[in-house]
């Protein structure tokens, strides 16, 4: 079934909550929001990780570096 193929292939380049196809890096969120578990693109899964409360933000910590400085 080529035609379902294709169409799992795209739905994981969409940001989940902006529906962005643009974005060439989603990443893989998880926490207590509405998007838990979801492809977010750079913008969305920083707005998604605000939300989490402090002790999610550190579970976090061990796959996310902290700022390296580079970033902006
Ligand atoms: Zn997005």
């Amino acid at each position: 079934m080529p035609r379902l193929a294709v169409r799992i292939k795209k739905l994981a380049f969409i940001c989940a909550k902006c529906f962005s196809e643009k974005e060439e890096k989603l990443a893989w969120f998880v926490g207590s929001t509405l998007f838990n578990e979801s492809f977010l693109c750079r913008t969305c899964w920083k707005g998604q990780f605000k939300q989490l409360t402090e002790r999610e933000r550190k579970e976090w910590a061990f796959y996310v570096p902290k700022k390296s400085g580079k970033d902006c």
